[in-house]
């Protein structure tokens, strides 16, 4: 989807340093239209985890009639999206003529490289709930400029765990390999464990981690953790243990390698200066670069306004 509460200027985002920790980051509620939406990243004190650069978590919504998720064309560079619904559907559409529809289990995997432009919509045939997640993966320095690409995958692995499972976004875990491209060292996996349980992650050392619960009861040393909040558990760990109480836990794992660059967002683009974000809008304003989303009846998204400022170093 798009980034729907844009700042008018650019957001430096740099990697730190980081160890074992535990930092929760409150999630900041925005609404649209009725539909709720949790930014857990970027987020003052955590910008970046490994290469993920963005997380929206919406829903859950229960609707009669009408489109809860309507997206209209709108661009994005320097990243991909991670589209994974827990409930309902999304239908993406792309100015590469290429189509797809997000629903439980089938991930939604859009690489922006040099610049795209897509729209994701509630479909008309529809489940009348929906629940999800978008993430953004932040392409590293050599892939930036990769063409762009979109890809369903339906065949995600599930690997059994020590107290549940995990079904493989991207990246590897416990041996499991996604077979979705990812352009730097990264995990995400949808992990549940049963009711009652402690659940062991199997984490690699020198990848940061973080652990957002999206459903269920989830706990840590008997202390309960709050759905759509990322806890930040920094590097340095080989395993990371939930519990769950009396109904199973549901969270979301993400991870990867200290980014080691500096990114700057803004609006739908992930790029390192302001020069490429001024250029990106501008071509996106007079419809160069990003092509056109024929699938989509309507009319695309403008750019909002930003003001070019210094970027802090
Ligand atoms: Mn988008």
């Amino acid at each position: 989807m798009s980034n729907l509460s844009p700042t008018t200027t650019a957001e430096p985002c740099a990697p730190e340093p980081a160890r074992p920790t535990l930092q929760m980051i409150p999630g900041r509620l925005t609404d649209l239209g009725g539909l709720a939406i949790r930014r857990l990243l970027p987020r003052t004190g955590r910008r970046l985890v490994g290469p993920w650069c963005f997380f929206d978590s919406y829903g859950p919504l229960s609707f009669a009639a009408g489109k809860p998720m309507d997206v209209a064309p709108h661009p994005h560079i320097g990243l991909q999206t991670v589209s994974w619904l827990l409930e309902g559907e999304v239908v993406h559409h792309d100015s590469l003529g290429l189509a797809g529809t997000a629903v439980p289990g089938v991930l939604n995997l859009m690489t922006a490289g040099r610049g795209i432009a897509h729209a994701e919509e509630t479909p008309a045939q529809n489940a009348g709930r929906l629940r999800g997640v978008q993430l953004w993966v932040a392409l590293p320095e050599a892939s930036r400029a990769e063409a762009p690409a979109f890809a369903s995958h339906r065949d995600l692995p599930r690997v059994e765990l020590d107290g549940g499972a995990a079904t493989l976004l991207l990246g590897c875990l416990a041996g499991a390999r996604s077979p979705a491209r990812a352009f730097s060292p990264v995990v995400g996996a949808d992990v549940v464990g049963a009711a009652g349980r402690r659940l062991a992650l199997p984490l690699d050392p020198d990848f940061e981690h973080a652990v957002v619960p999206l459903a269920g009861e989830t706990l840590l040393e008997g202390q309960p953790l709050a759905v759509d909040t990322l806890y930040y558990l920094g590097c340095g760990r080989r395993e990371f243990v939930l519990e769950s109480g009396s109904r199973p836990l549901r969270a979301l794992l993400l991870g990867g390698a200290p980014f080691g660059e500096t990114i700057l967002m803004w609006w739908n683009f992930v790029a390192r200066t302001t020069e490429e974000i001024v250029a990106a809008r501008e071509d996106w304003q007079s419809g160069r670069r990003f092509g056109d989303v024929r699938a989509y009846a309507g009319a695309r998204t403008p750019a909002p306004p930003f003001l070019a400022r210094p970027v802090p170093r």
